[in-house]
């Protein structure tokens, strides 16, 4: 039987194929014999006769390099040639752009559904063939705010603890994470711990499937993440309910932290803020528990995609620190987002994240420089650039102007319709490589399918080969090998070897001496002094609880975005799989309104969100009594939906992460019920 993991989410279940279906691994240290619906059905894309099984040229690129008579139509775009032609279009283009405007006129995106060894590569190729800092990966969009957050205040961008830790709390913190719908297997592990007595709090903008099992329920307003958590935090010191044991031996800067906290609003706040004043008492009942229970801190991205997201992060990690609870688990999009940022697949730091002598452009500003004219070429790798970031017709105006775009993909979709070279590469399910949960565990998958498709790092170490440079690795695990060299510190102890041994109870980074490591900052914090740090972030009042507090007013709805249970990312793999696509409802992406809406929006079946930037397509609606008066939520699956037409370049202040949960939208009713 062949085993690897699921891609889904960041999770990572371990799986099993006998040949014809998926086997639940009951030793899996992850799923624990449990898969959810996409870990059982997710694979069937493999057989979709929509794959890109070749290399595409464009008819312009055909035509420059007069491959005609190697070429065969694909479509009304492109034509299929040899690989080896590809390889040697992009190396002439990629060299001659290099000579004409220099190395950093390019740049290249990775996503995190490739495996480690090419996200490895692939920065290794950017950096070092082409010579450009411009490298940056699809954790923009999600947790380069729990990267930036964590780092500033425990020292290390990862999950201290291993999902696990929640059969050890007594209190389970989630906050910014519909858990049921986007990490099923950990969700699990939540509701079989509360029912044997823990206790849940549950923090969101709307009421998630855990509000079902919560003690604590907190519906707050869009864009008072860090109001809450400070406040939470104010209630902490002023009742004296830190652990000062903790704080005295293991943590800096609390004198500091609390002779900040009282410029932050106190949980009287809320009570300021029309349907919101129940939080005021519920917050005081929870910064108690918190305190005085062993807590564990989970979010997502509805923690890291504001403005405010990286603030909110170091907010959550104050509480983890204030009560000596240092247990925090930010719950990654994809499997491998985690091992994406520890390859070095960011603009700021090199593998291992160690400093880069010069920092290149997060991928928000690589667009500008696109539209600019300052970046000519770009390369995408696994991520539909096009679709899943903000501001998509700012985007596509930008690619339209590029000389050269390659990407590797698995399926056509949106970035693919600007591509100069698309290389189809094998997926997930076809290839040897190692993926990083968010727990820091490394898996090694096999292959469940033969394919002749190359991996994403044999394309790049091709084309880098006709750039002159022979990185000279014939197998995955060579690569592998290279990180281990190049950071020994995580990786060194962690072979091919042990990994494949291992695989049902993987090791988590550092590995040395063939062990891993379950939990950090035993001891100490990855910090200069051995100290974590407490980092208070003041709070000004923005998007809704702005309003709230300023006008009595109610004009427009405040649109916040997620994913659903069936999807991931751009829908494109899920949708070939059969079973996935037989659900009528996930066709496509459908608005939420609150119940106390309807009559506000004359009982629609179909409404255009519009923003300033953009407006979507009419899209369904339905009235929810678990949606709060004046708030939408809706998903972003659907390139057709058009969704992401409707965000600007509203980010993180720091790490510019899209501000994809909050939202001022009108809603223009398209059809009356
Ligand atoms: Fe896959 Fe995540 Fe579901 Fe596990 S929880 S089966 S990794 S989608």
């Amino acid at each position: 039987m062949k085993r690897t993991v699921c891609t889904y989410c960041g999770v990572g279940c371990e799986l099993g194929f006998d040949g014809e279906r998926v086997v639940h691994l009951k030793e899996g240290v992850v799923s624990k014999g449990k898969l959810c619906i996409k870990g059982n059905f997710g694979h069937e894309f493999i057989f979709s006769d929509k794959r890109i099984k070749g290399a595409w040229v464009n008819r312009e690129i055909l035509k420059e390099f007069e491959l005609s008579a190697l070429a065969r139509k694909v479509n009304e775009n492109f034509f299929e040639v040899p690989y080896e032609v590809a390889y040697d279009v992009v190396a002439k283009k990629l060299i001659d752009i290099k000579q004409r405007f220099g190395g950093k006129a390019f740049s290249a995106i990775g996503g995190a559904r490739t495996n480690c060894e090419s996200a490895y590569l692939f920065q290794k190729f950017a950096r070092e063939i082409v010579g450009s800092p411009h490298i940056d990966n699809c954790a923009r969009i999600c947790h380069a705010p729990s990267l930036k957050g964590l780092r500033e205040t425990v020292g290390e961008g990862a999950a201290s603890v291993p999902f696990d830790a929640i059969y050890d709390a007594e209190l389970i913190v989630v906050i910014g994470s519909n858990t049921t719908e986007a990490h099923p297997i950990v969700s699990h592990r939540i509701i079989e711990k509360v029912r044997k007595g823990a206790k849940l709090a549950v923090i969101d903008v709307r009421e998630i499937g855990l509000f079902r099992f919560a003690d604590f329920k907190f519906i707050i307003p869009y864009d008072s993440n860090l109001l809450f958590l400070n406040a939470v935090a104010r209630v902490i010191v002023e009742e004296k309910l830190y652990n000062e044991k903790f704080l005295k031996e293991r943590v800096e800067n609390f004198d500091e932290f609390r002779g900040k906290i009282p410029t932050t609003p106190s949980p009287e706040i809320f009570k300021k803020l029309k349907g919101y004043e129940h939080i005021c008492d519920e917050i005081k009942r929870f910064a108690r528990a918190v305190a005085s229970s062993k807590t564990v801190f989970l979010w997502g991205l509805g923690v890291t995609e504001h403005v405010d997201g990286s603030d909110a992060v170091m907010a959550i990690a104050n509480l983890a620190l204030l009560t000596g609870n240092p247990y925090l688990i930010p719950l990654r999009g994809q499997n491998n987002v985690q091992g994406a940022c520890d390859m070095g697949m960011l603009p700021y730091f090199l593998p291992g994240y160690r400093e880069p002598e010069k920092k290149g452009l997060m991928t928000p500003d690589v667009i500008k420089a696109i539209d600019g004219g300052e970046i000519k070429a770009l390369w995408v790798m696994g991520e539909d650039l096009a679709h899943v970031h903000p501001d998509r017709a700012f985007i596509e105006k930008a690619l339209k102007k590029l000389d050269f775009l390659v990407v590797n993909e698995i399926f056509p979709c949106e970035v693919t319709k600007y591509a100069d070279v698309v290389f189809g590469v094998k997926s997930c399910y076809e290839k040897t490589g190692i993926y990083i949960n968010a727990e820091r565990r490394l898996h090694l998958a096999q292959p469940l399918f033969d394919s002749a498709l190359p991996d994403d790092w044999e394309v790049i170490a091709e084309v880098a080969k006709r750039m002159g440079k022979d990185f000279g690795y014939k197998t995955t695990e060579d690569v592998w090998n290279a990180v281990r060299e190049e950071v020994p510190e995580k990786f060194g102890g962690a072979s091919y070897e042990l990994l494949k041994e291992s695989f049902l109870n993987a090791p988590q980074w550092p590995v040395a001496d063939g062990k891993g490591t379950e939990c950090l900052f035993k001891e100490k914090f990855p910090t200069k002094t051995g100290k974590a740090r407490l980092v208070f972030k003041p709070y000004s009042p923005k998007g809704m609880v702005k309003e709230l507090l300023e006008s009595e007013k109610e004009e427009g709805f405040w649109l916040t975005t997620g994913r659903i249970l069936l999807h991931y990312n751009n829908a494109v793999q899920t949708m070939n799989c059969q079973t996935l696509a037989k659900f009528r409802t996930y066709r496509e992406d459908i608005v939420y309104a609150s119940e106390e809406d309807r009559e506000r929006l004359k009982n629609a079946e179909r409404v255009v969100l519009v923003s300033r930037y953009g407006r979507t397509a009419p899209l369904p609606i339905v009235f929810s009594k678990h949606i709060k008066k004046g708030t939408l939520f809706v998903s972003f699956h659907h390139a057709k939906s058009g969704i992401n037409y409707l965000f600007g370049e509203e980010g993180d202040v720091y790490v510019k992460t899209a501000a994809f949960k909050s939202l001022k939208v009108k809603v223009e009713v398209v059809d009356e019920a």
